[in-house]
Protein backbone atom coordinates (compact mmCIF):
# COMPACT_ATOMS: atom_id res chain seq x y z
CA UNK A 1 0.00 0.00 0.00
CA UNK A 2 1.13 3.09 -0.93
CA UNK A 3 2.05 4.98 2.41
CA UNK A 4 0.79 8.91 1.19
CA UNK A 5 -1.88 7.82 -0.60
CA UNK A 6 -4.08 4.40 -2.38
CA UNK A 7 -3.21 0.80 -3.12
CA UNK A 8 -0.41 -0.42 -5.30
CA UNK A 9 1.79 2.22 -7.23
CA UNK A 10 1.91 0.16 -10.21
CA UNK A 11 -2.07 0.77 -10.59
CA UNK A 12 -1.46 4.88 -10.46
CA UNK A 13 -3.86 6.51 -12.78
CA UNK A 14 -3.31 9.96 -15.54
CA UNK A 15 -6.45 11.73 -15.14
CA UNK A 16 -7.88 12.00 -18.51
CA UNK A 17 -7.96 15.34 -20.45
CA UNK A 18 -11.85 15.56 -20.01
CA UNK A 19 -11.14 15.46 -16.23
CA UNK A 20 -8.56 17.81 -16.16
CA UNK A 21 -10.57 20.35 -18.35
CA UNK A 22 -13.42 20.01 -16.07
CA UNK A 23 -11.79 20.66 -12.91
CA UNK A 24 -9.64 24.18 -13.74
CA UNK A 25 -13.21 25.30 -16.34
CA UNK A 26 -15.53 24.37 -13.66
CA UNK A 27 -13.97 24.12 -10.57
CA UNK A 28 -11.21 26.74 -10.73
CA UNK A 29 -8.47 23.87 -9.88
CA UNK A 30 -5.03 25.27 -10.10
CA UNK A 31 -1.84 22.78 -9.77
CA UNK A 32 -0.72 22.90 -6.13
CA UNK A 33 2.63 24.53 -5.73
CA UNK A 34 4.28 21.59 -4.66
CA UNK A 35 4.40 18.21 -5.03
CA UNK A 36 3.82 15.62 -2.47
CA UNK A 37 6.85 15.30 0.38
CA UNK A 38 9.44 12.70 -0.47
CA UNK A 39 8.94 9.76 1.87
CA UNK A 40 12.22 10.88 3.38
CA UNK A 41 10.98 14.31 4.17
CA UNK A 42 8.31 13.14 6.25
CA UNK A 43 8.42 14.44 9.99
CA UNK A 44 8.09 11.97 12.59
CA UNK A 45 7.62 12.32 16.78
CA UNK A 46 10.60 11.06 18.25
CA UNK A 47 9.80 7.70 19.61
CA UNK A 48 8.54 7.95 23.50
CA UNK A 49 8.27 4.10 24.71
CA UNK A 50 11.19 3.74 27.42
CA UNK A 51 13.35 0.62 26.45
CA UNK A 52 12.26 -1.46 29.25
CA UNK A 53 8.64 -1.87 27.77
CA UNK A 54 9.90 -2.44 24.81
CA UNK A 55 11.59 -5.29 26.11
CA UNK A 56 8.47 -7.09 27.72
CA UNK A 57 6.71 -6.62 24.37
CA UNK A 58 9.60 -8.26 22.50
CA UNK A 59 9.56 -10.90 24.95
CA UNK A 60 5.86 -11.64 24.22
CA UNK A 61 6.19 -11.63 20.17
CA UNK A 62 9.92 -11.89 20.10
CA UNK A 63 12.31 -9.04 18.36
CA UNK A 64 11.63 -8.96 15.01
CA UNK A 65 7.87 -8.52 15.75
CA UNK A 66 8.44 -5.15 17.24
CA UNK A 67 9.24 -2.79 14.59
CA UNK A 68 10.19 1.04 16.04
CA UNK A 69 11.77 2.03 12.38
CA UNK A 70 10.59 5.11 10.50
CA UNK A 71 9.21 2.77 7.60
CA UNK A 72 6.68 0.84 9.81
CA UNK A 73 5.43 4.02 11.85
CA UNK A 74 4.83 5.65 8.76
CA UNK A 75 2.56 3.00 7.06
CA UNK A 76 0.89 2.65 10.43
CA UNK A 77 -0.12 6.75 10.87
CA UNK A 78 -3.25 7.27 10.61
CA UNK A 79 -5.94 5.96 7.72
CA UNK A 80 -7.44 6.52 4.39
CA UNK A 81 -9.50 9.72 4.60
CA UNK A 82 -8.58 12.66 2.05
CA UNK A 83 -7.58 15.15 5.09
CA UNK A 84 -5.14 11.68 6.26
CA UNK A 85 -3.96 11.63 2.45
CA UNK A 86 -3.32 15.51 2.23
CA UNK A 87 -1.63 15.74 6.10
CA UNK A 88 0.97 12.93 4.36
CA UNK A 89 1.84 14.34 1.46
CA UNK A 90 2.85 17.21 3.27
CA UNK A 91 5.51 14.91 5.25
CA UNK A 92 3.37 15.31 8.90
CA UNK A 93 3.51 12.52 10.56
CA UNK A 94 2.93 13.69 13.67
CA UNK A 95 0.22 11.08 14.48
CA UNK A 96 2.78 8.05 14.57
CA UNK A 97 2.70 5.53 16.82
CA UNK A 98 5.92 5.19 18.45
CA UNK A 99 6.65 1.59 17.74
CA UNK A 100 3.98 -1.33 15.72
CA UNK A 101 3.77 -4.84 17.50
CA UNK A 102 2.79 -8.24 15.32
CA UNK A 103 1.45 -10.87 17.80
CA UNK A 104 1.00 -13.61 16.40
CA UNK A 105 -1.47 -15.43 18.62
CA UNK A 106 -4.75 -14.90 20.65
CA UNK A 107 -2.61 -15.40 23.72
CA UNK A 108 0.02 -13.03 22.14
CA UNK A 109 -2.62 -10.28 22.16
CA UNK A 110 -3.89 -10.95 25.43
CA UNK A 111 -0.19 -10.40 26.50
CA UNK A 112 0.30 -7.42 24.52
CA UNK A 113 -2.48 -5.62 26.16
CA UNK A 114 -1.13 -7.27 29.56
CA UNK A 115 2.20 -5.32 29.27
CA UNK A 116 0.33 -2.33 27.71
CA UNK A 117 -1.72 -1.43 30.40
CA UNK A 118 0.31 -1.69 32.82
CA UNK A 119 2.96 0.57 31.43
CA UNK A 120 -0.23 2.94 30.45
CA UNK A 121 0.53 2.65 26.36
CA UNK A 122 -1.89 3.69 24.47
CA UNK A 123 -3.16 0.30 21.74
CA UNK A 124 -4.66 0.78 18.23
CA UNK A 125 -5.36 -2.16 16.98
CA UNK A 126 -4.85 -1.90 13.17
CA UNK A 127 -6.40 -3.93 9.83
CA UNK A 128 -6.24 -2.75 6.71
CA UNK A 129 -4.85 0.52 7.88
CA UNK A 130 -8.20 1.80 5.66
CA UNK A 131 -10.32 3.95 7.96
CA UNK A 132 -11.97 6.96 6.71
CA UNK A 133 -13.04 8.50 10.03
CA UNK A 134 -9.94 8.96 11.90
CA UNK A 135 -10.51 5.56 13.54
CA UNK A 136 -6.70 4.72 13.81
CA UNK A 137 -5.25 8.06 15.71
CA UNK A 138 -4.98 7.39 19.55
CA UNK A 139 -5.00 10.64 21.85
CA UNK A 140 -1.25 10.40 23.29
CA UNK A 141 -2.45 12.40 26.41
CA UNK A 142 -1.63 10.72 29.72
CA UNK A 143 -0.33 7.83 27.71
CA UNK A 144 3.78 6.68 27.58
CA UNK A 145 3.19 5.93 24.33
CA UNK A 146 1.23 4.74 21.69
CA UNK A 147 1.93 1.47 19.76
CA UNK A 148 -0.08 -0.10 16.79
CA UNK A 149 -1.25 -3.49 17.13
CA UNK A 150 -1.45 -5.17 13.83
CA UNK A 151 -2.99 -8.23 13.85
CA UNK A 152 -1.76 -8.86 9.89
CA UNK A 153 -0.01 -11.98 11.55
CA UNK A 154 -3.59 -13.59 12.74
CA UNK A 155 -4.44 -14.83 9.15
CA UNK A 156 -5.88 -18.20 8.75
CA UNK A 157 -8.89 -20.01 7.60
CA UNK A 158 -9.57 -22.19 10.81
CA UNK A 159 -12.07 -24.29 10.11
CA UNK A 160 -14.81 -24.78 7.57
CA UNK A 161 -18.07 -26.06 8.11
CA UNK A 162 -19.90 -26.97 5.04
CA UNK A 163 -22.82 -28.22 6.87
CA UNK A 164 -23.85 -25.04 9.00
CA UNK A 165 -22.44 -23.02 5.99
CA UNK A 166 -20.04 -20.77 8.49
CA UNK A 167 -15.98 -20.94 8.19
CA UNK A 168 -13.94 -19.54 11.45
CA UNK A 169 -11.07 -17.33 9.69
CA UNK A 170 -8.51 -14.94 11.80
CA UNK A 171 -9.00 -10.78 11.74
CA UNK A 172 -6.04 -10.23 9.95
CA UNK A 173 -6.73 -11.90 6.57
CA UNK A 174 -7.53 -8.74 4.04
CA UNK A 175 -10.91 -9.43 1.98
CA UNK A 176 -9.21 -11.07 -1.58
CA UNK A 177 -7.03 -13.28 0.70
CA UNK A 178 -10.31 -14.52 2.81
CA UNK A 179 -11.92 -15.03 -0.89
CA UNK A 180 -9.02 -17.12 -2.34
CA UNK A 181 -8.53 -19.48 0.93
CA UNK A 182 -12.73 -19.98 0.93
CA UNK A 183 -12.57 -20.23 -2.49
CA UNK A 184 -10.49 -23.49 -2.16
CA UNK A 185 -13.83 -24.82 -0.70
CA UNK A 186 -15.96 -23.15 -2.85
CA UNK A 187 -17.45 -20.62 -0.67
CA UNK A 188 -17.59 -16.51 -1.07
CA UNK A 189 -18.37 -14.13 1.81
CA UNK A 190 -19.34 -11.88 -1.22
CA UNK A 191 -18.00 -8.89 1.07
CA UNK A 192 -17.01 -6.20 -1.49
CA UNK A 193 -16.10 -2.75 -0.09
CA UNK A 194 -14.47 -0.53 -2.49
CA UNK A 195 -11.27 -0.75 0.04
CA UNK A 196 -11.55 -4.56 -0.54
CA UNK A 197 -8.17 -4.92 -1.68
CA UNK A 198 -6.65 -3.90 1.70
CA UNK A 199 -9.25 -4.14 4.70
CA UNK A 200 -9.41 -6.77 6.35
CA UNK A 201 -11.83 -9.07 7.88
CA UNK A 202 -11.43 -7.63 11.76
CA UNK A 203 -11.81 -4.13 10.64
CA UNK A 204 -14.94 -5.02 8.90
CA UNK A 205 -16.04 -6.35 11.87
CA UNK A 206 -14.70 -3.64 14.07
CA UNK A 207 -16.19 -0.89 11.98
CA UNK A 208 -19.49 -2.67 10.64
CA UNK A 209 -18.57 -2.18 7.06
CA UNK A 210 -21.12 -3.03 4.26
CA UNK A 211 -19.75 -3.99 0.90
CA UNK A 212 -21.10 -3.09 -3.06
CA UNK A 213 -23.29 -6.16 -3.17
CA UNK A 214 -24.42 -5.69 0.14
CA UNK A 215 -28.32 -6.08 -1.36
CA UNK A 216 -27.65 -9.74 -1.93
CA UNK A 217 -24.88 -10.93 0.52
CA UNK A 218 -25.82 -8.35 3.26
CA UNK A 219 -23.82 -6.40 5.18
CA UNK A 220 -21.04 -7.81 6.88
CA UNK A 221 -22.55 -7.68 10.63
CA UNK A 222 -25.03 -9.62 9.69
CA UNK A 223 -22.46 -12.34 8.28
CA UNK A 224 -21.00 -12.50 12.01
CA UNK A 225 -22.33 -15.53 13.79
CA UNK A 226 -19.14 -15.84 16.27
CA UNK A 227 -16.75 -13.98 17.35
CA UNK A 228 -13.47 -14.22 19.64
CA UNK A 229 -11.98 -11.06 21.22
CA UNK A 230 -8.62 -10.13 23.50
CA UNK A 231 -9.31 -7.44 26.17
CA UNK A 232 -7.63 -5.74 29.03
CA UNK A 233 -9.67 -7.75 31.16
CA UNK A 234 -9.57 -11.13 29.39
CA UNK A 235 -11.45 -12.88 26.55
CA UNK A 236 -14.81 -12.82 26.03
CA UNK A 237 -16.27 -15.69 23.48
CA UNK A 238 -19.35 -14.83 21.74
CA UNK A 239 -21.99 -16.70 19.26
CA UNK A 240 -23.08 -20.64 20.14
CA UNK A 241 -25.41 -20.16 18.00
CA UNK A 242 -27.07 -18.07 14.62
CA UNK A 243 -29.61 -16.67 16.81
CA UNK A 244 -30.30 -16.81 20.40
CA UNK A 245 -32.97 -15.33 23.06
CA UNK A 246 -30.40 -15.79 25.97
CA UNK A 247 -30.11 -12.38 26.66
CA UNK A 248 -28.63 -9.31 24.61
CA UNK A 249 -26.57 -9.98 21.49
CA UNK A 250 -23.53 -8.95 22.81
CA UNK A 251 -21.84 -10.09 19.53
CA UNK A 252 -23.59 -6.80 18.53
CA UNK A 253 -21.29 -4.96 21.26
CA UNK A 254 -18.27 -6.16 19.67
CA UNK A 255 -19.68 -4.84 16.12
CA UNK A 256 -18.87 -1.50 15.53
CA UNK A 257 -16.63 -1.57 18.82
CA UNK A 258 -13.41 -0.29 16.47
CA UNK A 259 -10.85 -1.63 19.14
CA UNK A 260 -11.85 0.68 21.68
CA UNK A 261 -13.06 -2.56 24.05
CA UNK A 262 -11.07 -4.94 22.75
CA UNK A 263 -9.10 -6.89 19.75
CA UNK A 264 -10.62 -9.03 17.95
CA UNK A 265 -8.70 -12.29 17.40
CA UNK A 266 -11.10 -14.59 15.33
CA UNK A 267 -14.57 -14.52 13.76
CA UNK A 268 -17.00 -16.96 12.61
CA UNK A 269 -18.49 -16.00 9.65
CA UNK A 270 -21.74 -16.86 7.39
CA UNK A 271 -20.55 -18.03 3.77
CA UNK A 272 -22.32 -18.87 0.87
CA UNK A 273 -21.53 -21.27 -2.25
CA UNK A 274 -19.21 -18.82 -5.00
CA UNK A 275 -21.78 -18.36 -7.41
CA UNK A 276 -22.08 -20.17 -10.68
CA UNK A 277 -23.20 -17.16 -12.74
CA UNK A 278 -22.69 -13.47 -12.62
CA UNK A 279 -24.92 -10.43 -14.99
CA UNK A 280 -24.40 -6.70 -14.58
CA UNK A 281 -26.65 -4.07 -16.05
CA UNK A 282 -28.03 -0.55 -16.38
CA UNK A 283 -31.09 0.97 -15.88
CA UNK A 284 -31.91 4.71 -16.58
CA UNK A 285 -34.61 6.60 -14.49
CA UNK A 286 -36.05 10.24 -15.19
CA UNK A 287 -34.54 11.58 -11.87
CA UNK A 288 -33.25 10.57 -8.49
CA UNK A 289 -36.62 10.90 -7.19
CA UNK A 290 -38.44 8.22 -9.76
CA UNK A 291 -35.23 5.95 -9.14
CA UNK A 292 -35.91 5.56 -5.51
CA UNK A 293 -39.04 4.71 -5.73
CA UNK A 294 -37.96 2.20 -8.47
CA UNK A 295 -35.71 0.89 -5.83
CA UNK A 296 -38.10 0.98 -2.75
CA UNK A 297 -40.42 -1.02 -4.87
CA UNK A 298 -38.27 -3.22 -5.78
CA UNK A 299 -36.61 -4.15 -2.36
CA UNK A 300 -40.23 -3.97 -0.72
CA UNK A 301 -41.65 -6.28 -2.82
CA UNK A 302 -41.62 -10.37 -2.19
CA UNK A 303 -39.47 -11.43 -4.92
CA UNK A 304 -35.81 -12.39 -5.35
CA UNK A 305 -33.36 -9.22 -4.55
CA UNK A 306 -30.56 -8.15 -6.95
CA UNK A 307 -27.20 -8.90 -5.41
CA UNK A 308 -25.86 -4.69 -6.22
CA UNK A 309 -27.87 -2.11 -6.40
CA UNK A 310 -27.22 1.37 -6.45
CA UNK A 311 -29.03 4.21 -8.42
CA UNK A 312 -26.91 7.46 -9.11
CA UNK A 313 -28.28 11.11 -9.29
CA UNK A 314 -28.22 13.50 -11.99
CA UNK A 315 -25.09 15.21 -11.31
CA UNK A 316 -23.45 11.76 -10.33
CA UNK A 317 -24.89 10.25 -13.58
CA UNK A 318 -23.42 13.16 -16.08
CA UNK A 319 -20.20 12.74 -14.40
CA UNK A 320 -19.64 9.10 -14.73
CA UNK A 321 -18.58 8.76 -11.45
CA UNK A 322 -20.10 4.72 -11.47
CA UNK A 323 -17.43 4.06 -14.32
CA UNK A 324 -14.41 5.96 -12.36
CA UNK A 325 -12.11 4.52 -15.07
CA UNK A 326 -14.25 5.57 -18.22
CA UNK A 327 -14.88 9.36 -16.30
CA UNK A 328 -16.17 12.13 -18.27
CA UNK A 329 -16.69 9.27 -21.45
CA UNK A 330 -19.05 7.23 -19.87
CA UNK A 331 -22.06 9.67 -18.47
CA UNK A 332 -25.13 10.51 -19.47
CA UNK A 333 -28.38 11.73 -18.64
CA UNK A 334 -31.22 11.05 -16.38
CA UNK A 335 -30.28 8.83 -12.98
CA UNK A 336 -28.65 5.84 -13.73
CA UNK A 337 -29.21 2.46 -11.72
CA UNK A 338 -26.72 -0.71 -11.56
CA UNK A 339 -28.23 -3.96 -10.92
CA UNK A 340 -26.00 -7.25 -10.40
CA UNK A 341 -27.31 -10.43 -9.92
CA UNK A 342 -25.14 -13.38 -8.42
CA UNK A 343 -26.14 -16.98 -7.79
CA UNK A 344 -27.30 -20.11 -9.77
CA UNK A 345 -27.84 -19.81 -13.51
CA UNK A 346 -31.91 -20.13 -12.24
CA UNK A 347 -31.39 -17.47 -9.44
CA UNK A 348 -29.72 -14.90 -11.66
CA UNK A 349 -32.67 -15.39 -14.77
CA UNK A 350 -35.03 -14.89 -11.41
CA UNK A 351 -33.92 -12.26 -9.87
CA UNK A 352 -33.47 -10.35 -13.47
CA UNK A 353 -36.62 -11.10 -14.88
CA UNK A 354 -38.22 -9.83 -11.44
CA UNK A 355 -36.27 -6.85 -10.86
CA UNK A 356 -36.46 -6.11 -15.14
CA UNK A 357 -40.66 -6.41 -13.99
CA UNK A 358 -40.56 -3.98 -11.38
CA UNK A 359 -38.23 -1.27 -12.73
CA UNK A 360 -39.63 -1.30 -16.33
CA UNK A 361 -43.34 -0.61 -14.67
CA UNK A 362 -41.53 2.28 -12.48
CA UNK A 363 -40.55 4.14 -15.63
CA UNK A 364 -37.20 2.46 -16.03
CA UNK A 365 -35.39 2.90 -19.66
CA UNK A 366 -32.83 -0.90 -19.67
CA UNK A 367 -29.61 0.23 -21.02
CA UNK A 368 -28.41 -3.37 -21.18
CA UNK A 369 -25.27 -5.04 -20.10
CA UNK A 370 -22.86 -2.32 -20.77
CA UNK A 371 -23.20 -0.07 -18.18
CA UNK A 372 -23.30 -2.83 -15.41
CA UNK A 373 -20.39 -4.60 -16.87
CA UNK A 374 -18.44 -1.35 -17.02
CA UNK A 375 -19.25 -0.40 -13.08
CA UNK A 376 -18.19 -4.21 -12.44
CA UNK A 377 -15.11 -3.51 -14.24
CA UNK A 378 -13.93 -0.68 -12.61
CA UNK A 379 -15.40 -0.97 -9.14
CA UNK A 380 -12.29 -0.91 -7.11
CA UNK A 381 -10.75 2.20 -9.57
CA UNK A 382 -11.94 5.12 -7.38
CA UNK A 383 -9.71 5.69 -4.72
CA UNK A 384 -6.76 5.47 -7.44
CA UNK A 385 -8.40 8.57 -9.04
CA UNK A 386 -8.21 10.21 -6.21
CA UNK A 387 -4.72 10.19 -5.58
CA UNK A 388 -4.26 11.97 -9.18
CA UNK A 389 -6.86 14.58 -8.19
CA UNK A 390 -5.13 15.39 -5.34
CA UNK A 391 -2.50 15.66 -7.05
CA UNK A 392 -3.94 18.19 -9.68
CA UNK A 393 -5.12 20.68 -6.74
CA UNK A 394 -9.22 19.48 -6.21
CA UNK A 395 -10.01 18.08 -3.09
CA UNK A 396 -11.74 14.57 -3.42
CA UNK A 397 -13.97 13.47 -0.34
CA UNK A 398 -16.99 11.08 0.59
CA UNK A 399 -19.12 10.67 3.15
CA UNK A 400 -22.22 8.50 3.46
CA UNK A 401 -25.15 8.49 5.54
CA UNK A 402 -28.48 6.33 5.57
CA UNK A 403 -32.20 6.58 6.86
CA UNK A 404 -35.68 5.14 6.07
CA UNK A 405 -37.45 5.46 2.71
CA UNK A 406 -39.75 8.62 3.92
CA UNK A 407 -36.51 10.61 5.39
CA UNK A 408 -34.80 10.21 2.01
CA UNK A 409 -35.51 12.94 -0.33
CA UNK A 410 -34.96 15.57 2.89
CA UNK A 411 -31.86 14.08 4.02
CA UNK A 412 -30.34 13.87 0.59
CA UNK A 413 -31.33 17.96 -0.01
CA UNK A 414 -29.85 18.74 3.56
CA UNK A 415 -26.71 17.17 3.23
CA UNK A 416 -26.37 18.22 -0.65
CA UNK A 417 -27.31 21.79 -0.02
CA UNK A 418 -24.62 22.04 3.08
CA UNK A 419 -21.64 20.97 1.47
CA UNK A 420 -22.85 22.90 -1.69
CA UNK A 421 -22.89 26.04 0.74
CA UNK A 422 -19.81 25.37 3.01
CA UNK A 423 -17.63 25.13 -0.07
CA UNK A 424 -18.96 27.76 -2.23
CA UNK A 425 -16.38 30.62 -1.16
CA UNK A 426 -14.57 30.60 -4.28
CA UNK A 427 -16.25 28.16 -6.89
CA UNK A 428 -19.34 25.91 -7.06
CA UNK A 429 -17.95 22.27 -5.67
CA UNK A 430 -19.35 19.39 -7.55
CA UNK A 431 -21.51 17.25 -4.84
CA UNK A 432 -22.41 14.04 -6.27
CA UNK A 433 -24.96 11.41 -4.44
CA UNK A 434 -25.64 7.66 -5.06
CA UNK A 435 -28.01 5.31 -2.97
CA UNK A 436 -25.42 2.52 -1.97
CA UNK A 437 -27.23 -0.06 -0.10
CA UNK A 438 -31.00 -1.06 -0.06
CA UNK A 439 -32.88 -2.18 3.08
CA UNK A 440 -36.56 -2.57 2.49
CA UNK A 441 -37.00 -0.25 5.58
CA UNK A 442 -34.84 2.71 3.73
CA UNK A 443 -31.43 3.35 2.12
CA UNK A 444 -27.93 4.34 2.73
CA UNK A 445 -26.97 7.63 0.90
CA UNK A 446 -23.46 8.16 -0.14
CA UNK A 447 -22.15 11.08 -1.37
CA UNK A 448 -18.67 12.76 -3.07
CA UNK A 449 -17.75 15.98 -3.16
CA UNK A 450 -14.94 17.60 -5.66
CA UNK A 451 -13.78 21.27 -5.06
CA UNK A 452 -10.97 23.15 -5.83
CA UNK A 453 -8.29 23.31 -2.57
CA UNK A 454 -7.83 26.41 -0.84
CA UNK A 455 -4.73 27.22 1.07
CA UNK A 456 -5.43 25.48 3.67
CA UNK A 457 -7.60 21.63 2.46
CA UNK A 458 -7.66 20.04 5.72
CA UNK A 459 -9.54 22.76 7.01
CA UNK A 460 -11.39 23.34 4.15
CA UNK A 461 -12.68 20.03 4.42
CA UNK A 462 -13.07 19.84 8.25
CA UNK A 463 -15.94 22.58 7.94
CA UNK A 464 -17.57 21.02 5.18
CA UNK A 465 -17.65 17.78 7.38
CA UNK A 466 -19.14 19.57 10.40
CA UNK A 467 -21.81 21.03 7.93
CA UNK A 468 -22.73 17.58 6.32
CA UNK A 469 -22.80 16.04 10.13
CA UNK A 470 -25.01 18.83 11.52
CA UNK A 471 -27.36 18.86 8.02
CA UNK A 472 -27.34 14.87 8.66
CA UNK A 473 -28.17 14.88 12.22
CA UNK A 474 -31.39 17.68 11.87
CA UNK A 475 -32.13 15.81 9.19
CA UNK A 476 -32.99 12.87 11.22
CA UNK A 477 -30.16 10.52 9.26
CA UNK A 478 -27.43 8.85 11.21
CA UNK A 479 -24.22 9.55 11.31
CA UNK A 480 -22.45 6.16 9.36
CA UNK A 481 -24.14 3.89 7.87
CA UNK A 482 -20.40 1.91 7.17
CA UNK A 483 -17.46 3.63 7.80
CA UNK A 484 -18.10 3.74 11.35
CA UNK A 485 -16.94 6.48 14.24
CA UNK A 486 -13.61 6.86 14.99
CA UNK A 487 -12.89 9.93 15.99
CA UNK A 488 -14.75 12.40 13.23
CA UNK A 489 -18.06 11.52 14.03
CA UNK A 490 -17.61 11.15 18.15
CA UNK A 491 -19.52 14.12 18.90
CA UNK A 492 -22.32 13.54 16.10
CA UNK A 493 -22.66 9.91 17.86
CA UNK A 494 -23.06 11.36 21.21
CA UNK A 495 -25.69 13.32 19.77
CA UNK A 496 -27.30 10.51 17.73
CA UNK A 497 -27.47 7.95 20.73
CA UNK A 498 -27.72 10.65 23.35
CA UNK A 499 -26.53 10.79 26.87
CA UNK A 500 -27.37 7.63 28.37
CA UNK A 501 -26.25 6.10 25.40
CA UNK A 502 -22.92 7.46 26.10
CA UNK A 503 -22.89 6.42 29.79
CA UNK A 504 -23.71 2.82 28.55
CA UNK A 505 -20.47 2.84 26.45
CA UNK A 506 -18.62 4.28 29.17
CA UNK A 507 -19.72 1.85 31.41
CA UNK A 508 -18.59 -1.61 29.13
CA UNK A 509 -15.43 0.16 28.33
CA UNK A 510 -14.48 0.77 32.20
CA UNK A 511 -15.41 -3.25 32.39
CA UNK A 512 -13.45 -4.29 29.37
CA UNK A 513 -10.26 -1.73 29.88
CA UNK A 514 -10.07 -0.58 33.37
CA UNK A 515 -6.91 1.73 31.85
CA UNK A 516 -8.21 3.16 29.08
CA UNK A 517 -5.51 1.87 26.76
CA UNK A 518 -7.25 0.87 24.19
CA UNK A 519 -7.71 3.58 20.81
CA UNK A 520 -8.58 6.30 23.47
CA UNK A 521 -10.44 9.39 21.82
CA UNK A 522 -11.78 6.97 18.84
CA UNK A 523 -15.58 6.03 19.35
CA UNK A 524 -16.27 6.72 22.88
CA UNK A 525 -17.53 10.54 23.20
C1 LIG B 1 -10.89 4.01 -0.67
C2 LIG B 1 -11.75 3.48 0.42
C3 LIG B 1 -12.95 2.86 0.12
C4 LIG B 1 -13.75 2.38 1.14
N1 LIG B 1 -14.91 1.73 0.81
C5 LIG B 1 -15.67 1.21 1.79
C6 LIG B 1 -16.86 0.50 1.47
O1 LIG B 1 -17.23 0.34 0.31
N2 LIG B 1 -17.59 -0.01 2.49
C7 LIG B 1 -17.19 0.12 3.79
O2 LIG B 1 -17.85 -0.39 4.67
N3 LIG B 1 -16.08 0.81 4.11
C8 LIG B 1 -15.31 1.33 3.16
N4 LIG B 1 -14.16 2.01 3.49
C9 LIG B 1 -13.80 2.17 4.90
C10 LIG B 1 -12.92 1.04 5.46
O3 LIG B 1 -12.34 0.28 4.43
C11 LIG B 1 -13.74 0.15 6.34
O4 LIG B 1 -14.11 0.86 7.51
C12 LIG B 1 -13.06 -1.16 6.78
O5 LIG B 1 -13.98 -1.90 7.55
C13 LIG B 1 -11.79 -0.94 7.57
O6 LIG B 1 -11.08 -2.16 7.59
P1 LIG B 1 -9.51 -2.20 7.91
O7 LIG B 1 -9.10 -3.62 8.00
O8 LIG B 1 -8.75 -1.35 6.99
O9 LIG B 1 -9.52 -1.58 9.36
P2 LIG B 1 -8.60 -0.42 9.98
O10 LIG B 1 -8.73 0.80 9.16
O11 LIG B 1 -7.25 -0.95 10.22
O12 LIG B 1 -9.36 -0.22 11.35
C14 LIG B 1 -10.65 0.30 11.41
C15 LIG B 1 -11.07 0.42 12.89
O13 LIG B 1 -11.23 -0.88 13.44
C16 LIG B 1 -10.26 -1.13 14.47
N5 LIG B 1 -9.78 -2.49 14.23
C17 LIG B 1 -9.12 -2.97 13.15
N6 LIG B 1 -8.89 -4.29 13.30
C18 LIG B 1 -9.40 -4.65 14.50
C19 LIG B 1 -9.47 -5.87 15.23
N7 LIG B 1 -8.97 -7.02 14.76
N8 LIG B 1 -10.07 -5.85 16.44
C20 LIG B 1 -10.59 -4.71 16.96
N9 LIG B 1 -10.55 -3.53 16.32
C21 LIG B 1 -9.96 -3.51 15.10
C22 LIG B 1 -9.21 -0.06 14.32
O14 LIG B 1 -8.60 0.29 15.54
C23 LIG B 1 -10.00 1.10 13.74
O15 LIG B 1 -10.65 1.84 14.74
C24 LIG B 1 -13.35 2.52 2.49
C25 LIG B 1 -12.13 3.13 2.77
C26 LIG B 1 -11.34 3.61 1.75
C27 LIG B 1 -10.03 4.25 2.07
Amino acid sequence: MLWSGWGDPAKAVTLPEPVVRLLRDALGVREPAHGPAAFEEVRLPVPALPQPVLAELEAVTGAKRVRTDDDARIRHTRGKSTPDLLLMRAGDASDAPDAVVLPGSHEQVLDVLRVCAAHRVAVVPFGGGTSVVGGLVASRTGFAGVVALDVRLLNRLVAVDAESMTAELQPGLRAPQAERLLAAHGLTLGHFPQSYEYATLGGFAAARSSGQASAGYGRFDDMVMGLTVATPSGTLSLGRAPKSAAGPDLRQLVLGSEGAFGVITSLRLRVRPVPGARAYEGWRFGSFAAGMAALRRLVQDDGPSPTVLRLSDETETMIGLARPDEIGAAGGSGCLVVAGYEGTEGHVARAREHAAAVLAEAGGEHLGPEPGEGWAKGRFGAPYLRDALLSHGATVETLETAGFWSDLPRLYEAVRGALTAALSDRTTPLVMCHVSHVYPTGASLYFTVATAQSGDPVAQWETAKRAANEAILRAGGTISHHHGVGRDHREAYAEEIGELGVEILRAVKRRLDPAGILNPGVLIP
